[in-house]
């Protein structure tokens, strides 16, 4: 048998080291499935030589429109395999969007399911360089399409094909993040992007194969991907899939898993603790509670200590960029450095930069700019984003605004970027104003994210219509609903004669801020 070095040098390896560790070991569990890493290693090999006997090449792109299903993680592990790109495509997005990113990576192939294929289902059969779409739950799917299990997952018989295994620098994923312009980007996520990341995981939280994590934020985020999946794999953990968070079996779940390592986004615990199944359960087992993807309240984290008394509490700052984590909180830290999103993680290089491009000095604010190993060097087919996004010697811009203070602990003020941060899903404001000034009634608007006790912050425009029209917020959010994914609609629109502006015409989205603040103080 080949053994791998203990260092992979890709995501595959990664994986086989573990398979020769602790074959007998549950690696994957999904709704009654359990495979161990001998058997999930099997299936991997199936899908990917399967891929090779379709003729897919080192390179090729294969898209990925699934929730956390098994068959992601097979598809993914199989292009490491191969060196195929896969393409995570985020399921809530429309139909527009969803085919500007398979356009735009040149996708080969895609596999997905026969609810979310619907919309695509015209462009798939008119646009000749999607090669193959695989469904994965229809064994006899019509119209140009194919069955996950009968045609990837098909036994092979008679030897596997030679391929030649990915080099650490090659790309791994394509994962697409919001654009400033509207345009998604799409982050080229590398092997040593990927392996840096887990290894940091595994330093900073001290994780081996006992660990078993739940995943139930999307895998086409970094978290669910890298943090946990991924992660959890190089050490030899188990990992529970769920296929979209539902409040009530993930509390469920974790108790009849004894899930050791819980990784979400703050609404999520914000929602488990006010459930009352989650009151009926002690989590003595959970040794490390982290958190992401946008700023949590002390209140929350007060209370998860509480619910979790075993548990380490982390804080983890980072970007699809960074290919998850940027910092980490540490298992101790004083008291006061609560609000923190902790220290750097090993290899990590941070500088905080002022507006006219020199550096700040300790504890001055300004935006932090981030370089290290899990740095993604580039973005797909995107030479203007390459040149705004990196510096020459290699930092990226994320972005935030932020400072460090004497001791080394990052603390995320604000962003420099135009961006609602709703649960974690990121949405840019121009995108739903380009939607809004489309409408024949509408003069001018502007959005901006509120307040809002679950999601952190909401959607909120404020609308200026045309002199003598008539328009409802209903009909406003309607129109917003016809070109929107649903999470990108806004929740309240509220009517405005004139859009605040400062005297060289640029509107002031802070005082929206405050006046909706007002608002909220005057209602309540
Ligand atoms: P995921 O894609 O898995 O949700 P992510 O949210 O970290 O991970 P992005 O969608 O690329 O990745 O968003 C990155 C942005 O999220 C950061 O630039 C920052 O604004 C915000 N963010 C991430 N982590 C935190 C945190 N711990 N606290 C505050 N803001 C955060």
């Amino acid at each position: 048998m080949k053994m791998f070095a203990e260092r992979p040098s890709n995501i595959y390896e990664m994986f086989v080291n573990s398979t020769q560790k602790y074959p007998e070991k549950e690696a994957l569990i999904k709704d009654g499935i359990r495979l161990n890493y001998r058997d999930l290693k099997k299936q991997v090999d199936t899908v990917a030589e399967n891929f090779l006997r379709k003729n897919v090449q080192k390179g090729d792109r294969i898209a990925l429109l699934l929730g956390n299903e098994l068959e992601f993680v097979l598809t993914a592990l199989a292009c490491a395999k191969i060196g195929a790109i896969f393409v995570p495509l985020n399921t809530k997005l429309t139909a527009r969007e969803l085919i500007f990113m398979l356009k735009d990576s040149g996708a080969k192939i895609l596999i997905t399911d026969h609810r979310l294929v619907q919309p695509l289902e015209d462009w798939i059969i008119n646009n000749p360089s999607l090669q193959f779409c695989y469904l994965i739950d229809d064994e006899k799917p019509e119209k140009n399409m194919y069955s996950f299990k009968h045609e990837l997952l098909k036994e092979v018989d008679n030897g596997f094909h030679d391929y030649i295994p990915p080099q650490e620098t090659e790309a791994l994923y394509i994962m697409y993040t919001s654009g400033t312009t509207g345009r998604p980007k799409g982050a080229v996520g590398s092997h040593i992007n990927a392996i840096h990341s887990c290894l940091n995981y595994k330093y900073v939280f001290n994780t081996d194969h006992h660990v078993r994590t739940l995943i139930a934020v999307p895998l086409f985020h970094v978290t669910g991907l890298i943090g946990q999946l991924f992660h959890v794999l190089l050490v030899g953990g188990t990992t529970i899939l769920m296929e979209r968070y539902r409040t009530e079996p993930f509390i469920k779940l974790i108790h009849d898993e004894s899930i050791t390592f819980l990784f979400n986004v703050p609404t999520i615990y914000v929602m488990i603790m006010s459930h009352p199944l989650f009151h009926s359960y002690s989590y003595d087992f959970v040794q490390i509670v982290a958190y992401g993807g946008a700023p949590m309240s002390k209140e929350t984290i007060s209370e998860l200590k509480i619910y979790f008394p075993n548990a380490t509490m982390h804080n983890a700052y980072g970007a699809t960029e960074t290919t998850s984590p940027t910092t980490i909180m540490p298992k101790r830290y004083p008291e006061e450095k609560t609000s923190s999103v902790g220290l750097p993680v090993p290899v990590a290089e941070l500088k905080i930069v002022k507006e006219d491009g020199t550096e700040c000095g300790p504890a001055e604010i300004g935006e932090l700019y981030i370089k290290g190993p899990m740095v993604i060097k580039e973005y797909w087919n995107n030479q203007k984003a390459n040149l705004t996004s990196f510096t020459e010697d290699g930092y990226w811009k994320s972005g935030d605004i932020a400072y460090i203070d004497q001791d080394g602990f990052v603390y995320i003020m604000d962003r420099k970027k135009d961006v609602i941060n709703r649960g974690g899903e990121k949405i840019y404001s121009v995108e739903i104003e380009n939607i809004l000034y489309a409408h024949p009634k509408i003069l001018e608007a502007a959005v901006v994210g509120v307040k809002d006790t679950l999601f952190g912050e909401e959607v909120k425009a404020y609308v200026v219509k045309f002199p003598g029209e008539e328009l409802t917020e209903e009909e406003v959010i309607d129109f917003a609903r016809k070109h929107l994914s649903e999470f990108k609609v806004p929740k309240q629109v509220e009517f405005i004669t004139e859009l605040p502006r400062n005297p060289g015409g640029k509107i002031l989205k802070n005082k929206l801020i405050e006046l909706s603040l007002q608002q909220r103080g005057n209602h309540s």
